[in-house]
């Protein structure tokens, strides 16, 4: 077995090529089908160790839009197995819902503009108070200001902040390619992954759709917002030692595993 399986461990070899590992100081089932040499599959089985801690503990998703920090959130919380925060999906499904925040909310989304501090804030709260959050989130764009970090800090809570960082270049090629269908959200990529047939989405026939704040010109918008007003973060959380770095320029599975390196899971 390799270098992941370790800490005090369990290995079962379920087969020749499968094997099982549960790490103490972890919280998952890995397997490895094909034998040595092959690459892992982090299996959705969680142990949910934060049942058996005291505080809890929110790990925060910071970079640049496109630098994939959605994906690896939610393959985090499904391997914590703890709940997923985005508060841009809170955004958008209160728009799609036409509910009051929606409205407040839908043009600054649609410009790729911050929604304000206190609202985003009272989102976030109101959030962290249901009981699934109470051993710990995945939060995925929130803190995004100085304010609002200052605010997280105020909740008592154990933080510790996953950093990916990308040319903004790349950034831009990535989700400005992107395409997003109108019916069932699966998302497609003109480049990397397109779907069969050009516009129609490969799962249920739906339109494929450019995201309003995916054009090129609100994204290099967003990258300015995002240098200006998430950066300061960066400090912030570097010299209390809560943050780590992960370059998030090579295939998905390299910057999971570098994550998963170093945050010692
Ligand atoms: P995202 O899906 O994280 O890229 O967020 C989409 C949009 O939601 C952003 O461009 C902002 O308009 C808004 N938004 C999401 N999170 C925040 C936040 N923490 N503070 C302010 N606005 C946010």
């Amino acid at each position: 077995m390799t270098s992941h399986s370790a800490g005090i461990g369990l290995q079962i070899a379920i087969e020749s090529s499968w094997y099982c590992v549960i790490t103490m100081n972890s919280s998952f089932c890995l397997c490895r089908l094909g034998g040595p040499g092959a690459p892992f599959y982090f299996c959705s089985i969680p142990l949910h160790y934060h049942l058996f801690m005291d505080t809890a503990r929110h790990y925060i998703f910071l970079g640049p839009p496109g630098s994939g920090k959605g994906t690896q959130a939610k393959e985090l919380a499904n391997i914590l197995g703890i709940p997923h925060v985005s508060t841009g999906e809170i955004f958008r499904d209160n728009i799609a819902r036409g509910t009051e925040l929606g409205k407040k909310v839908d043009e600054l989304l649609k410009a790729g503009r911050l929604v304000s501090d206190d609202v985003t804030n009272a989102v976030v709260s109101n959030r962290l108070k249901q009981t699934d959050a109470a051993r710990g989130v995945i939060l995925d764009g929130f803190p995004r200001s100085l304010p609002q970090a200052e605010y997280l800090a105020t909740l008592s809570v154990d933080v510790l902040v996953v950093l990916i960082e990308l040319p903004d270049d790349e950034a831009v090629q990535r989700i400005s390619g992107r395409r997003t269908c109108s019916q069932c959200g699966a998302i497609y990529h003109i480049e990397y992954k397109p779907a069969s047939k050009s516009g129609v989405c490969d799962t249920c026939g739906g339109e494929l759709k450019q995201r309003n704040d995916e054009t090129e010109e609100v994204i290099r918008g967003r990258l300015s917002i995002y240098h200006k007003q998430t950066e300061p973060l960066i400090k912030f959380y570097t010299s209390s030692g809560q943050l780590i770095r992960v370059n998030g320029l090579p295939p998905i599975y390299e910057v999971t595993a570098q994550m998963w390196a170093l945050l010692k899971l």
